[in-house]
């Protein structure tokens, strides 16, 4: 009976051109598991460059990011002088369950022959002329051996629910990882952590016009780096966006004692 719902399910969905969930349920439903999960945690994920070099563009965070605080985030000095970001305990455990639910579904795609290989995991690239560096959760292998990349993200049921569109952060992230890896399409995979635990794919076409609205701000921010020249603020003084950024002591409170002296 199983057999014959997964059936109907995995070509209904290949029908609907979905690359990642039709295989990753057909690898499930096979009851073959692992003797244990292997969850790796990176913590070279973000090794910064060396002293008195200028930093690097990430597309998990800086694509959409101000420009002032892209000039913080990679000056050689000032990005030097900005604290660790804390994160409430209810972010570390999404950020740790999510670590865990890739690795579960990496493994399952491995042994169902759809990631080929562990360097089809983790995939690193660097983009000199962007400056930019990140890496892509896998690329996924089709049945007529091509490969496309696929980034995954998970939510909260809550959070999952009211997701209806891609997150323009998620597309930029993947615009941009895509162009890094030289692919023209890629899938964002979406996994809600709790029950139903359902799933989504949004299909990710490279789009020049955003690609090129993201570079561009970030060729210019990399100007004023150079000439030392911080570009307008991006918050109101005392606001609570202030309060929030992590770049504010080198920012808006290093200028009070200029402005209480006058100088
Ligand atoms: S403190 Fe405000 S103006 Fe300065 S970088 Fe942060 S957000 Fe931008």
């Amino acid at each position: 009976m199983v057999g014959v719902n997964l059936k109907g399910s995995i070509f209904r969905r290949l029908a609907d051109e979905e690359v990642v969930i039709p295989h990753l349920e057909q690898a499930l439903y096979a009851d073959n598991w692992p003797e244990s999960y292997d969850i790796k945690v990176d913590l070279g994920r973000h090794t910064p460059p060396p002293a008195g070099e200028i930093g690097w563009f990430y597309p998990s965070t800086h694509c959409l990011m101000d420009q002032r605080r892209l000039y913080y985030e990679i000056h050689p000095e000032y990005r030097l002088l900005l604290p660790k970001e804390k994160f409430p305990m209810s972010s570390i455990m999404s950020m740790t369950m999510g670590t865990a639910a890739h690795a579960i579904i990496q493994t399952q795609l491995s042994m169902a022959g759809k990631i080929a290989g562990p360097e089809d995991i983790e995939v690193r690239f660097r983009n000199e002329e962007r400056r930019c560096r990140g890496r892509l959760d896998w690329l996924f292998t089709r049945g007529n051996g091509t490969k496309i990349p696929v980034e995954m993200k998970t939510q909260n049921s809550r959070a999952y629910g009211q997701t209806k569109e891609i997150l323009p952060s998620w597309e930029c992230q993947l615009q941009v990882t895509m162009d890094g890896l030289g692919y023209e399409e890629g899938v964002l995979f979406l996994v809600e952590m709790g029950s139903p635990w359902q799933m989504r794919e949004f299909r990710v076409k490279r789009d020049e016009k955003l690609l090129n609205v993201i570079y561009e701000k970030w060729a210019t921010v990399l100007e004023m780096v150079k000439a030392n020249t911080p570009p307008d603020h991006c918050c109101t003084n005392g606001s609570s966006d202030m309060d929030k950024c992590r770049a504010k002591s080198v920012c808006w409170l290093a200028e009070i004692p200029r402005q209480r002296t006058g100088e």
